[in-house]
């Protein structure tokens, strides 16, 4: 049988990092081209799909704070480098012939429109990939929430969050090798356990909603098509 989607509608959240490649800053064009064709492939299976990318590969304004920046003006610049992400991604996905739009909670005129929720319906259900930039549009937030947001605004039926690691640990996989890996959570033992795999105001979007959320690796080749086929990988949180 063809592979299908398992659901009508996601929003896949991207970390800033998922862009770097091997660099510890910027934009890989190689990551960037492959991740796009990931996108594509998972897209073709018919599935309506929101994307939100970070922009920690660029700046994060936790980190201008603890060098003596205003934290809501090192956010602003975080939110910036969002909309710079969605300007590669987008152009990137435009190469591989998928149909795509950024919307931005910030306004940068003339360079991408504005976040409007209709349009983004719209653009959704036209078949269009919709890349959700500049995060909440507001300080003090992550893109993590803006992921949760987005996906309840557009009903989206999941919320994927795709990372370096395989899904959700006890501790930090990158640095204890005895980590345990979940397959399954609640959403009161993410935030009980203090498990930072996602920020809590996220989480308590995501609870409120009963949205369910997988987190699943992305470096992975096709584990973004896995995933929307409905394929368990990664942990799931719901519940
Ligand atoms: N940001 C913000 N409000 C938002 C989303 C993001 O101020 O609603 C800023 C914040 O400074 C953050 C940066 O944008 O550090 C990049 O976003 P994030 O850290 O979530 O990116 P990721 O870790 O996913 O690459």
């Amino acid at each position: 049988t063809e592979p299908s989607a398992a659901y009508r509608r996601i929003l896949l959240k991207l970390s800033g990092e998922a862009l770097l490649g091997g660099a510890s800053y910027g934009i890989s064009p190689e990551v960037l081209d492959v991740l796009a064709a990931e996108l594509r492939e998972a897209h073709g299976l018919g599935v309506e799909m929101g994307l939100v990318i970070g922009g920690g590969n660029i700046f994060r304004g936790v980190s201008g704070a603890a060098r003596g920046m205003d934290r809501a003006a090192a956010d602003q610049m975080g939110m910036l480098a969002t909309v710079m992400n969605a300007l590669a991604l987008q152009d990137a996905l435009r190469r591989h012939g998928v149909p795509c739009r950024v919307l931005s909670a910030v306004q940068v005129t003339g360079v991408v429109e504005p976040f409007v929720r209709a349009r983004a319906l719209r653009h959704l259900e036209k078949g269009r990939v919709v890349l959700f930039a500049g995060g909440t549009g507001n300080p003090f937030f992550t893109t993590d929430t803006a992921a949760a947001l987005r996906a309840l605004e557009i009903g989206a039926d999941v919320l994927f969050k795709a990372t370096r690691v395989d899904g959700i640990y006890d501790r930090d996989p990158e640095r204890d090798p005895s980590a345990r890996r979940f397959d399954r959570l609640s959403y009161d033992e993410v935030l009980d356990r203090g498990l930072r795999v996602m920020d809590a105001a996220a989480v308590a979007l995501a609870r409120e909603a009963a949205l369910p959320v997988v987190v699943f690796n992305m470096l992975q080749p096709g584990n973004i098509r896995r995933a929307v086929q409905g394929e368990v990988i990664g942990t799931l949180v719901e519940g």
